[in-house]
């Protein structure tokens, strides 16, 4: 029954990816192009796979990413996991933007499993977002799996959209911030954090 369901599920992922790839063909003509010269011409296929590619994120569930990987410890020192490379899409204009993530977390108990900080950020990046609701749903998901005194999350991205399009200033960045329990509540513990996220 389980590899009947999982066949019909790839048969819908591919049905998907026909109906999105008959959309892309309609945008490469909207736009003046002929989609049928060769360069073009498996383009719709491939820009479906692509875009399917980068909103993976809404089919992953946080249980089954993080899989069971936290840990008992004493520990009730800072944990930083810096410099996560991040890539996600602007909801507004679907372009890129792309940046680094910083994570603290004041353990009480449990520890999450390294990779895991990467998971997380992946499968919210890997979605249509904007990135105040990013940094926000990582601290929130960081919180809830570690159930931790305080988590702080930092997101330094440069957007594509901003950069190629528009006002067009390609070395702006933008710097989110969310900070949860200690972090939020205890000036000495955001104020090493940020010196930790801020001496390179
Ligand atoms: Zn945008």
């Amino acid at each position: 029954m389980a590899a009947t369901g999982k066949r019909s599920l790839l048969a819908q992922g591919l049905i998907m990816t026909e109906e999105l790839a008959n959309h892309y063909r309609r945008i490469i003509q909207g736009l003046g192009e002929d989609p049928d010269r060769e360069g073009l011409r498996d383009t719709p296929r491939r820009a479906a796979k692509a875009m399917q590619f980068l909103n993976r994120g809404y089919t992953q569930r946080l249980e089954e990413i993080i899989n069971g990987a936290v840990f008992a410890s004493e520990t009730d020192e800072m944990v930083l996991v810096k410099d996560i490379e991040l890539y996600s899409m602007c909801e507004h204009h679907l372009l890129p933007f792309i940046g680094k993530c910083h994570i603290a977390y004041l353990p009480n108990g449990k520890v999450l499993g390294l990779s895991k900080f990467a998971r997380i950020v992946d499968m919210y990046a890997r979605r249509m977002q904007i990135q105040e609701n990013l940094t926000r749903q990582i601290a929130e998901a960081v919180q809830q799996v570690t159930e931790a005194r305080g988590v702080a999350v930092v997101i330094e991205a440069r957007h594509l959209c901003m950069m190629m399009r528009g006002v067009e200033k390609q070395n702006s960045s933008m710097t989110s911030s969310v900070m949860l329990g200690a972090f939020r509540e205890n000036q000495p513990t955001r104020q090493e954090f940020l010196t930790l996220v801020n001496g390179r």
